[in-house]
């Protein structure tokens, strides 16, 4: 089937909306992607039809919405192909799923046992073990990387010790848009005896993700990174670490049995799901599901690749211009500096042209620093991306980069 990218865009009414007089480009699909109406719809239906909290009541709508979220959950269970809906825990997000594990499984450490990192970490997967350090003595380490930006695997294998314990490595950055080889980096935590953590972020919308191939212990990813409502994100882990992990947080729909003198806790993956979960959005979350993989990621992915290469190439015709992260395979992130402008002028010009672009950090100080720069502006794609946008970007960034000279 030809990949329609006119009929998809037709789904994302903000697509055709304008700014400052300007049709909106919107190259801001790292940080959040946005939303088709089914997926919208499927929100406003358990709104209208559904809404009842979930796991606890007898009557009908109660177990209408419990239907709903744990029919999700099967969904998601089935798209990463994990071996059992015990092994799937909703979060409010890839940020929270990263915490719980550095805060539950963290608890199972000891002073001076590794932590393994690389460079291009997020600070979501960077912060909570420094929590955790401060807590038990754990000591990071940090995987550096090459030139265009791949991770140093010799480096990593040289990291790796008796004493290392977890590896927490992104499997897609979120600046260089390096792919990183993470059935390799799990294998070599693996030989030593370590779990690893892949934080699928930027992975989970562009890559056919199947956590048993990957041999991943855990995985995690957000949903309003994937066409799907803000505020949910999935912990997957291993059946024997999540059993042999302590809650995370304590509170209703995560007990058994509670008493003041002491409280059992519930089955997984209740048992880290304390309170009143966003079974609205989760429930819409397996329309987001059912509608990546009605397209595909691997189209998706090919139809963003065209977009990166053609932008990319005509980049490098405007003078001054520098690109961060070259690795063979890059998913469609283009971060970049023109000449020595600062990030945050070329990102507000651009803005009012209509191009929705980010600038700073973008949450990976450290990677910034690795890079000697403050920050960059950073162009991302989705499905609904047009060559014609590309050109829309292409000419908004030569007037800029005229403009700053
Ligand atoms: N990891 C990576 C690689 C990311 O790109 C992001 C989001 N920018 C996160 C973690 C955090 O995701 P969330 O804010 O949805 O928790």
């Amino acid at each position: 089937m030809a990949y329609d990218v006119e009929k998809y865009r037709r789904e994302y009414p903000i697509l055709s909306r304008e700014v400052y007089g300007k049709p909106l480009v919107y190259l801001d699909n790292t940080a959040s992607t946005q939303t088709p109406v089914e997926v919208v719809r499927a929100v406003e239906d358990v709104y209208y039809r559904h809404k009842a909290n979930v796991h606890r009541g007898v009557h009908a709508l109660s177990q209408e919405a419990t239907m709903l979220m744990e029919d999700s959950r099967e969904r998601v269970r089935a798209f990463v192909n994990a071996g059992d809906i015990a092994e799937i825990i909703f979060t409010r997000g890839t940020t929270e799923a990263i915490n719980l594990v550095a805060s539950s499984y963290g608890q199972l450490l000891e002073p001076g046992d590794e932590v393994i990192l690389s460079v291009m970490e997020h600070h979501a997967n960077i912060v909570p073990w420094q929590l955790l350090r401060d807590r038990k003595g754990i000591v990071i380490k940090v995987v550096p990387m090459l030139a265009d930006g791949s991770l140093d695997m010799d480096a990593y294998k040289a990291l790796l010790s008796p004493r290392t314990r977890v590896v927490s490595i992104t499997h897609v950055s979120n600046v260089l848009g390096t792919v990183n080889p993470v059935a390799d980096i799990v294998r070599m935590a693996h030989e030593h005896g370590a779990v690893a953590l892949i934080d699928g972020a930027q992975a989970i919308a562009h890559k056919d993700v199947d956590v048993r191939a990957l041999d991943a212990d855990f995985y995690v990813f957000s949903s309003h990174k994937m066409y799907g409502p803000t505020g949910i994100g999935v912990l997957y882990g291993k059946r024997e670490l999540l059993e042999k992990m302590p809650p995370y947080q304590g509170g209703g729909e995560m007990i058994s049995h509670v008493t003041f003198e002491h409280t059992t806790y519930a089955e997984l993956p209740f048992k880290f799901e304390a309170g009143t979960p966003d079974y609205v959005g989760i429930a819409a979350f397996h329309k987001a599901i059912d509608y990546l993989t009605g397209i595909g990621t691997a189209p998706i992915a090919a139809h963003e690749e065209e977009l990166l290469e053609y932008t990319t190439r005509e980049m490098m015709k405007i003078p001054g211009m520098r690109i961060f992260g070259s690795a063979p395979g890059k998913c469609a992130i283009i971060s970049f500096l023109i000449g020595d402008a600062h990030h945050y002028d070329t990102g507000m010009l651009l803005d009012k042209l209509g191009i929705a672009v980010r600038t700073g950090h973008h949450c990976a100080q450290p990677l910034m620093h690795a890079l000697g720069v403050e920050g960059v502006v950073r162009a991302s794609f989705a499905l609904y991306n047009t060559k014609e946008e590309c050109d829309m970007f292409l000419s908004a960034l030569r007037r800029v980069a005229a403009m700053l000279g």
